[in-house]
């Protein structure tokens, strides 16, 4: 399984090269763009930190001091805003009280005590966690969606019921944590999903992974 995993990673990046995840200037910023993009594109996302960037709140300080429908209303384009600011606020307020800045608190604990932490704040569900430890915190987890679930299962590597957990346990059982690897590869799934492996008509004869 190992040897598979890591020949379609290499045969994804052979295809599409780096792909620069994750979009975003500084951890808080990766943060709270894993939170905005729930159910939602990421240029809607890009357009809401915009905002917040052009009003100078993209500190942590002014977030979790901001009224939350002042900030509803910053994050407006990215959908669902009033639910998005109560979250955000929510994961902002557990860090700065437990250790005053972003970068303190992913110093701070071991990625499992941490992912326990981010699962207990209302509206972090398992793919903002580990987006946010992954690509925030620089920590070796793997991020798994619906997408991974799509190709995994075309290819027989898991089964149609199998759940975030057994398909993160895939990656984790398998492979070395290595936060690069982990990066990168969850960045080409997305990838592959958008441009080749779309729920209906899928475009085999041209994808990276025909023949896998
Ligand atoms: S498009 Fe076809 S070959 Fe490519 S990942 Fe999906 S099922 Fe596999």
């Amino acid at each position: 399984m190992r040897q598979r995993l890591l020949d379609i990673y290499q045969a994804l990046f052979d295809c599409f090269g780096p792909q620069h995840w994750w979009p975003g200037e500084t951890p808080l910023e990766i943060l709270v763009g894993a939170v905005l993009t729930q159910n939602t594109n990421w240029s809607n996302v890009s357009r809401a930190i915009d905002n917040l960037r052009r009003a100078g709140l993209l500190s942590l300080d002014a977030l979790v001091h901001l009224p939350t429908p002042l900030l509803a209303e910053q994050i407006r384009p990215s959908g669902y805003y009033n639910l998005k600011a109560v979250r955000l606020q929510n994961l902002l307020h557990h860090i700065a009280a437990s250790a005053g800045s972003v970068e303190g608190y992913f110093d701070r604990r071991p990625t499992a005590s941490l992912r326990e932490e981010l699962l207990a704040i209302k509206g972090i569900g398992p793919e903002t966690a580990d987006s946010i430890l992954l690509y925030a915190g620089n920590k070796p987890t793997f991020v798994v969606d619906a997408y991974t679930h799509r190709i995994l299962n075309r290819h027989g590597l898991v089964a149609d019921e199998s759940d975030y957990h057994e398909l993160q346990a895939l990656f984790l059982d398998h492979l070395e944590p290595d936060v690069t690897l982990f990066n990168e590869y969850h960045a080409l799934i997305v990838r592959t999903a958008k441009e080749f492996c779309r729920k209906s008509n899928p475009a085999c004869d041209a994808c990276p992974l025909k023949g896998f």
